[in-house]
């Protein structure tokens, strides 16, 4: 845990939030400001602000998340596809910095454009 870290809060459960998964090491929770319906972050329950500070057992853990919840969190809203990433460092556009991943579900038609900073 990190002080002044807003997804530590949510971890510690000081900040609500929607939460749509859980495991001993990772959290999915919906975003706040969704830039399509169910658009979901997944994270590490650890604080670590870069995936390259994630050890090898909680990065597969939360792949494994990500894998798992993607197409459930596709059918849940009748998407077609969705938009997976993690915006990694202020200067790739990650403004809460505690590793997450956005699974943005996307819908045919909504304009398909590549995110540059993904959720951001
Ligand atoms: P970033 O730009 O760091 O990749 O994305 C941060 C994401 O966190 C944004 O999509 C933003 O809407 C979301 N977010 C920021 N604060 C909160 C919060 O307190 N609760 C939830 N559920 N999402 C948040």
């Amino acid at each position: 845990m990190s002080a002044d870290c807003i997804f530590c809060s949510i971890v510690d459960g000081d900040i609500p939030a929607r939460t749509v998964h859980e495991t001993d090491d990772v959290l999915a929770f919906l975003d706040a400001n969704p830039l399509a319906p169910g658009h979901t972050l997944v994270i590490p329950k650890a604080h670590a602000q870069h995936v390259g500070d994630l050890d090898d057992d909680l990065a597969s853990d939360l792949f494994a998340a990500v894998t798992e919840l993607t197409p459930r969190v596709q059918a849940a809203v009748d998407a077609e596809g969705a938009n997976v990433g993690i915006n990694d460092g202020e200067a790739a556009g990650q403004e809460v910095p505690h590793v997450h991943v956005h699974v943005i579900p996307r819908f045919e038609g909504d304009g398909g454009a590549p995110l540059h900073a993904v959720g951001g």
